[in-house]
């Protein structure tokens, strides 16, 4: 437990300084973007198309900061009741196109309705790029498995979580696996063994954020050639608080 808390007060400090840089980095964009507009009218030929390769590289840009800003959990989301096993289900198209076709998506959803307090694109969010990790990770084919199930927790466990009910979500692969060097560091914004124009390093990252924002913890096991699997704990929103109240009726009265 103490090394996990090490761990996550490094990321911590991480994230300060990445949103920090993000935020400030976000308000220069906006700058760029807005005079790129103004030029954009007072130009043709040429100067047109340049100016188009600057709005695109500067849209790239915001979304990398916008990632960013997700990580370091400075951007407020709508927050509502959700039903995970909903989100899986309803992501499955994206994810298996997203996947290609010699990889196969196999999902295990758990027994009835596991309602989780989240933010829809975030959840979304979360799916999309573990799959895309696991898709990487297996270029010549495998399978991807995503998985739900409850856990209850107690005093005694070690996850640094209250006690309580919680909804896993595991997402495995049979892909290359990682060392323990790449393990220790892959939550950490930037941190990515892709070549540039395929990995940015902040889906990880970002995931992390939306997690930790989220009440919950995530895990990793992995080694080289035996594939990996994450495992995504998050409380479960059925509590008496919420009890009686329909997920599908629409937002709760959450906080955020
Ligand atoms: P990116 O995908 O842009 O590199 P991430 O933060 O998503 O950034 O991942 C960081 C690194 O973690 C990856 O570059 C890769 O080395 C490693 N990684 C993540 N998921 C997996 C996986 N499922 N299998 C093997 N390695 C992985």
């Amino acid at each position: 437990a103490q090394e996990r808390s090490a761990r996550a007060a490094r990321l911590e400090s991480l994230g300060q300084l990445a949103g920090g840089i993000a935020h400030d980095f976000n308000n220069l964009l906006a700058i760029i973007l807005n005079h790129a507009d103004f030029l954009a009218e007072e130009v043709s030929g040429q100067a047109a198309e340049d100016v188009t390769r600057i709005r695109g590289a500067a849209d790239r840009a915001k979304a990398l900061t916008g990632q960013l800003l997700v990580f370091a959990k400075r951007e407020p989301t709508r927050v509502e009741i959700l039903d995970l096993n909903r989100v899986v289900a309803e992501a499955g198209e994206l994810l298996e196109r997203t996947i290609g076709e010699n990889i196969r998506l196999v999902c295990h959803p758990g027994p009835g309705c596991m309602p989780v307090r989240a933010n829809r694109g975030r959840l979304d969010q979360i799916l999309l790029n573990l799959v895309i990790n696991a898709r990487d990770a297996m270029p010549d084919g495998g399978v991807v498995v995503v998985e739900t199930d409850w856990l209850n927790l107690d005093e005694r466990s070690s996850s640094g979580l209250p006690p309580g009910r919680y909804v896993r979500l595991t997402v495995s692969d049979t892909g290359t696996g990682m060392t323990a060097e790449v393990r220790d560091r892959l939550f950490e914004p930037f941190f990515t063994t892709k070549p540039p124009d395929r990995g940015t390093g902040l889906g990880l990252a970002t995931v992390y954020g939306i997690v930790d924002e989220a009440g919950g913890t995530i895990g990793v096991e992995s080694a080289p050639g035996c594939g990996t699997t994450f495992r995504i704990l998050l409380p479960s929103a059925a509590t008496a608080e919420t009890a009686g109240h329909d997920p599908a009726a629409g937002p709760a009265p959450g906080h955020g």
